[in-house]
């Protein structure tokens, strides 16, 4: 390992937090390291969790050069610690990279980075029930000059914080409302890449779907504004009379969702049929008013399963499974859990265990 590991002072250790909203608290430490041209990725550093000072110039303020990743460490029920698929994260950040035109890292130090780091803030790593610690890897372009090109020198760094209970209030569906005015993403795009640019072409949509009552917004896709892309930043699925799943198929718009990918092969395991289909919006709500269609949710690692109980589409209505959690979302969201918390075995290799 070449991680140079820095000591904290007093004043950089603060007590250590494990009740938390999303987002708000961070661990006392980062991982850092910087690319140039000269040098390639260099001064690697485990050390006290600190603001960035960059120049003003510098390119991710200006053409938006960023990238970033959302994964999570279970506490497990024997204490010991697991991380869920890095690889695969560690492979999308790669991929996000090249899309940005940015410089990737090496994938097993990024994950070692991150096993690191959990295992020297293995503390923060809370114990309730559904909590976790967050882990944001994080890639910015650094060069401080104003032309529009690639940049040449970048910083990748790894903060984490303790996130509570997704579903603190219960396993309630949210309400999601369909854009028919903005897009979050068009083929060709940055669609698939994890950019805070995609984020932020999205906030407006978000605005307006909470202004009218809605948790969430309902992507289609940027051609036809037809097809379903994606509920807010989860993938989508929609069941079929109990027991059969559609997902939208990739489109090169649609991020891939490793929590997708996860139930694209749990789900037959649990006898649920799978489907990756390009799915028409207005099929959608004609199946959700005949009731063919009895539960929808949304994947992704924050929420692992959010069930949907309404959409919202031109002032109108459509109320899926009564408003309420359905059998199948409970079931995955379990199985997936169960795995993710090392409460099972794990027969997929998914989950690398950190003792500690
Ligand atoms: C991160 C993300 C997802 C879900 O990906 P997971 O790997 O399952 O967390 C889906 N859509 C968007 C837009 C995302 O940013």
């Amino acid at each position: 390992m070449n991680i140079s590991i820095q000591p904290l002072t007093p004043e950089q250790t603060k007590p250590v937090v494990t009740s938390s909203a999303f987002g708000k608290v961070f661990s006392n430490r980062m991982y850092s390291q910087k690319w140039t041209v000269d040098k390639g990725w260099h001064d690697a550093e485990i050390g006290p969790y600190k603001p960035i000072v960059l120049d003003p110039s510098s390119a991710v303020f200006h053409y938006g050069q960023e990238i970033f990743e959302g994964t999570k460490a279970y506490r497990r029920a024997d204490g010991h610690i697991n991380l869920f698929r890095p690889w695969e994260n560690a492979a999308r950040f790669n991929r996000s990279a090249k899309r940005m035109a940015m410089q990737g890292v090496d994938p097993e130090s990024h994950v070692e980075a991150i096993a690191e780091l959990v295992r020297l803030e293995h503390e923060w790593v809370p114990t309730a029930d559904g909590s976790s610690l967050y882990i944001r890897p994080t890639l910015i372009a650094t060069e401080a000059a104003l032309g529009v090109h690639a940049s040449g020198s970048y910083l990748h760094f790894i903060i984490v914080g303790p996130a509570g209970a997704y579903f603190a209030g219960g396993f309630n569906p949210v309400g999601v409302l369909i854009a028919d005015e903005y897009v979050r993403a068009v083929r060709g795009g940055t669609g698939a890449a994890k950019t805070g640019g995609n984020y932020a072409a999205s906030m407006i949509a978000g605005d307006l779907a909470a202004a009218k009552g809605y948790q969430q917004v309902l992507w289609l896709d940027g051609v036809e504004q037809r097809y379903v892309e994606e509920v807010g930043a989860m993938n989508v699925c929609f069941v079929y009379g109990g027991k059969t799943i559609k997902t939208p198929l990739l489109s090169g718009s649609i991020l891939e969702g490793i929590t997708r990918d996860s139930l694209l092969r749990l789900a037959p395991d649990l006898g649920y049929p799978i489907t990756e289909e390009r799915i028409d919006a207005h099929d959608i709500l004609r199946d959700i008013a005949s009731g063919a269609i009895t539960e929808a949710f949304g994947a992704g690692t924050a929420a692992v399963i959010a069930p949907i109980g309404r959409f919202g589409f031109m002032d109108k209505e459509y109320v899926v499974g009564g408003n309420a959690a359905g059998p199948v979302a409970k079931h995955l969201y379990k199985s997936l859990t169960d795995i993710q918390y090392g409460r099972v075995a794990d027969p997929y290799g998914w989950t690398m265990k950190i003792e500690v």
